[in-house]
């Protein structure tokens, strides 16, 4: 009996087409991509929309079918990544038309396809597109790429303006937040911007589109988060699922915009067992050439061999590689690698890789998890706060610098973990979360089984 059902829902599932549309930045399109091969190894149809900004390589996915929209920012330099906030606000206001034209052809042959599209997948983020689903009365289901902690505490913004949190002044900064323990009022998570009202507008609008979505799911687990999964779903009322991590049910990612430089892993071949740190801020975390300067030096002086990623534009105002301080390439002779980008699940789990230096991105944060490598943290900005305040006060699998970047506290850190009988106690930790991680995955883990309660929510459309 059982088999039937299960035969019925495989049948179910091939007479379905999904539509997903990713966020074009690299932190959105790695998850996105994960669980559009997870959904299609289900048995789905996926059909994805993307902008020509960021534009994703389709010979890499001929399972897929893809379709491409004018985003309207090709001719006009003066958006970047520098500042994400007005990058997307525009992306949610120029992607309207053409987004709302390719859906519309898609469901217009609805009726005549063998593979009628039964719903829509975006990013929270492109928060137009739930009026567009709305007015095609196509189910939505929100897709957010952060940890629940940090979502929650972007919720909470306007809670925190009230409390007279915000703006942040400089002699409340240490102080806890009763209402949203263990945060900080310097770990708020406030963007950055030239236009602060647009950050506001995009976020409420995010919030307010998230609540009207069919559904909401999140790349994290339950045991990690299960106080705050338990929170939005009240919050927000509508069915939500912890499915991660995403990058451990299929072997092998090819959604990096740039090219992973192999050689990194050739250089940690012949390293001793967890003796290097690796230290990558992501794609988009920059810095000025002070901090890069205290960043070099905290790892020269803290004499361990090192695994350094500095992407093009890491230093502002600089597309090409950072200028290194000078005495530094002599100082750190014969123990440290330095590359553009680098193929960073693969490296977290190799067995040389002692700790992770990282900006506390979600899907750096998660990975490292995934491979019990403790970290350090230094956050930029966004989410990246909160998710490095949980890892140092919460789950206790890293320490998060609390100056900023200062090359004393950096090489104290650095020897604290790799040295210290704390630094044993938190990889002991971080070991546990990866043994739990690997369970939740399986078929018995509660994000296996949330996954499935996915799929069936889907099928109920
Ligand atoms: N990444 C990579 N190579 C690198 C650095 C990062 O492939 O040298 C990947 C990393 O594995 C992760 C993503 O880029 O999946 C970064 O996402 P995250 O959310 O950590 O940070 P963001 O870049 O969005 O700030």
């Amino acid at each position: 009996m059982e088999d039937q059902v299960g035969k019925a829902k495989i049948q179910a599932k091939k007479g379905r087409r999904l539509v997903l549309f990713p966020v074009p930045l690299q932190g959105h399109i790695n998850p996105k991509i994960q669980l559009a091969n997870i959904l299609h190894s289900k048995g789905f149809s996926i059909c994805i929309i993307h902008t020509r900004f960021n534009s994703l390589d389709h010979s890499k996915y001929p399972h897929f079918s893809f379709h491409f929209i004018p985003d309207g920012l090709l001719e006009n330099d003066e958006f970047s990544t520098s500042d994400v906030t007005v990058l997307l606000r525009q992306l949610n206001v120029n992607c309207v038309g053409p987004f709302r034209e390719i859906l519309a052809s898609l469901l217009s042959d609805n009726e005549t396809h063998e593979l009628p599209v039964s719903c829509l997948i975006t990013d929270s983020i492109w928060h137009f597109t739930q009026d567009v689903a709305d007015n095609f009365k196509l189910p939505r289901i929100a897709f957010r790429t952060t940890s629940i902690c940090s979502f929650l505490d972007f919720h909470s913004l306007p809670l925190f303006r009230q409390k007279g949190y915000l703006p942040k002044q400089d002699s409340q900064l240490e102080l806890r937040l009763r209402e949203f323990p263990p945060l900080k009022v310097k770990d708020i998570p406030v963007i950055k911007s030239r236009s602060p009202e647009i950050v506001d507008r995009l976020l409420s609008c995010m919030m307010e589109r998230t609540k009207a979505a069919s559904g909401l799911i999140f790349n994290t687990f339950k045991d990690l988060e299960e106080n705050e999964l338990i929170k939005i779903s009240q919050e927000f009322c509508i069915p939500t699922f912890a499915i991660g991590p995403l990058h451990k049910y299929l072997p092998g990612s090819l959604s990096s915009l740039l090219k992973q430089d192999q050689s990194a892993i050739f250089w940690l071949d012949k390293q001793a067992p967890k003796s290097v740190i690796y230290v990558s801020f992501g794609s988009i975390a920059e810095m000025d050439e002070t901090q890069l300067s205290e960043v070099a030096w905290g790892i020269a002086n803290s004499m361990q061999p090192f695994l350094w990623v500095i992407r093009p534009g890491l230093v502002q105002n600089s597309q090409e590689i950072a200028r290194l301080p000078n005495g530094f390439l002599e100082a750190v002779e014969g123990r440290g690698c330095m590359v553009k980008w680098a193929p960073q699940q693969e490296l977290l789990a190799h067995p040389a890789v002692g700790v992770f230096w990282t900006h506390s991105g979600w899907n750096s944060t998660l990975e490292s998890i995934c491979e019990g490598v403790p970290m350090i943290c230094s956050p930029f900005f966004g989410d990246q706060m909160v998710n490095s305040r949980f890892v140092n006060d919460v789950w206790k699998i890293g320490v998060q610098l609390e100056k900023g970047l200062e090359r004393g506290e950096i090489e104290r850190a650095i020897k604290r973990l790799l040295a210290e009988k704390e630094g044993e106690e938190i990889r002991d930790r971080a070991m546990s979360f990866r043994e739990k991680i690997y369970f939740s995955v399986t078929e018995c883990g509660s994000s296996f089984q949330s996954l499935e309660s996915f799929v069936d929510h889907i099928l109920s459309f």
